[in-house]
């Protein structure tokens, strides 16, 4: 009798927090496209005690982006990340709030963020796994430090130094593969913060072309999946291609490679049309491109953000410089909730069902800020 009493009263005894999150459902397979239903939302219960050394952080934003394909596959072909696992809880790209801190890097209230960020509504992490941040840099726009003022602008913009070659004033010009995305949109602006004369971006809808001219100073937008993307990039590229942002890779890249000048450069930020594949990275250029590349001295070197994390401090300062003197827009397209992770990622990676996913894509956990 007594037993049957204690387990009658012990969910009044107990706290204990439900909290969802998102584990993986499925894989795709090296060469299918990823769905939504790939995911899969559960809820769990959230520990009520921390240990000496963690943090209890809310969720804010969740970040989605193209690397994570790879991270569904088996065997993610790179050393630098793993592989999620089936029916574990899926991590990236993340900023949230403090609730409680048992580490001494960390109060109440801290804006923090972490690149193994569980997709968990609440979660209690290794306070030594978590960057605190400034909202200050963002003048309060927290998800700004998931892109313009995060990884993907640190990419564009050290990409674009390293890889760039840009003499401000030598009237060169920069095309933009998958222009409108997160790196793109930035790329674009940054190669005329940095001095190219002519920025062209190529994308996948009307409305991206249109943004891209109207809201950020792109001299022209070639709409790939309508136009013949050869004959209007003579057009608008009558003086070659000296500086190739390369997002997407494939036909795209192969049609711009081929109007690049004597000793111009491609940053090869990443291949995204090929990532439903089974190949390598970087895929290697079909054998008459490659010939191009070769004789007209194009370079097309490896390029890895993680690589340069000694700029990652000054790059984010330069960002938010650009960013508070209005040299630099930022957009994003929200999503709300954690049940729609998997919509976001596959939405992401396809460009939107109707092309208005325009730059960074952000979903929104909780955009309660104090705590
Ligand atoms: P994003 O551009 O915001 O989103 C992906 C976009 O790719 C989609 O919106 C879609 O736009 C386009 N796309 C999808 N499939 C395509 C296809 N078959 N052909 C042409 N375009 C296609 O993503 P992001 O985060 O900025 O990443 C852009 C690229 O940078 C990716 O390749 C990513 O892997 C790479 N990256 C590299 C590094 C690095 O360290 N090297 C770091 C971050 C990102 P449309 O509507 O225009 O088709």
């Amino acid at each position: 009798g007594v037993i049957l009493y204690r387990n009658l009263l012990r969910p009044l005894c107990i706290e204990v927090m439900i909290v969802q999150r998102v584990v993986l459902n499925s894989r795709p397979g090296k060469n299918g496209n990823p769905v939504a239903e790939n995911f899969r939302v559960e809820e769990v219960n959230l520990s009520d005690s921390i240990n000496e050394g963690q943090v209890q952080v809310r969720t804010l934003y969740l970040s989605v982006d193209p690397y994570m394909r790879c991270r569904m596959n088996e065997d993610t072909g790179t050393d630098y990340i793993r592989p999620w696992e089936l029916s574990q809880v899926v991590d990236g790209g993340g900023i949230g709030i403090v609730e409680e801190s048992k580490h001494i890097n960390f109060t109440k209230g801290d804006f923090v963020t972490s690149f193994y960020w569980p997709w968990q509504t609440r979660v209690i992490l290794d306070g030594n796994s978590l960057e605190k941040v400034d909202p200050q840099l963002v003048d309060g726009h927290l998800s700004y430090f998931l892109g313009a003022i995060g990884m993907p602008g640190l990419t564009s913009l050290i990409g674009i130094q390293e890889k760039g070659h840009i003499t401000a004033g030598s009237n060169q010009t920069m095309v933009v593969s998958g222009a409108a995305g997160a790196c793109g949109s930035l790329a674009g602006q940054i190669g005329h913060l940095m001095g190219c004369s002519r920025v062209v971006g190529i994308c996948g809808t009307q409305e991206k072309c249109l943004f891209l001219t109207s809201e950020l100073g792109f001299d022209a937008a070639v709409n790939y999946k309508t136009g013949n993307v050869a004959e209007q990039l003579r057009e608008l590229c009558p003086a070659g291609v000296d500086v190739y942002f390369d997002n997407v890779g494939g036909d795209i890249s192969d049609t711009v490679i081929s109007q690049m000048n004597r000793n111009s450069h491609i940053i090869l930020c990443g291949q995204i049309s090929q990532y439903n594949k089974d190949v390598p990275y970087p895929p290697p250029l079909p054998p008459a491109v490659e010939a191009i590349q070769k004789e007209r001295n194009i370079t097309r070197e490896r390029f890895l953000v993680l690589n340069y994390k000694d700029e990652f401090e000054s790059g984010i300062l330069q960002l938010s410089q650009w960013f508070k003197e209005g040299k630099l827009k930022i957009r994003e397209t929200v999503t709300n909730g954690l049940e729609n992770m998997g919509a976001a990622f596959q939405s992401m990676m396809t460009g939107g069902n109707t092309g208005g996913n325009i730059g960074k894509q952000i979903v929104c956990i909780s955009e309660e800020t104090s705590v």
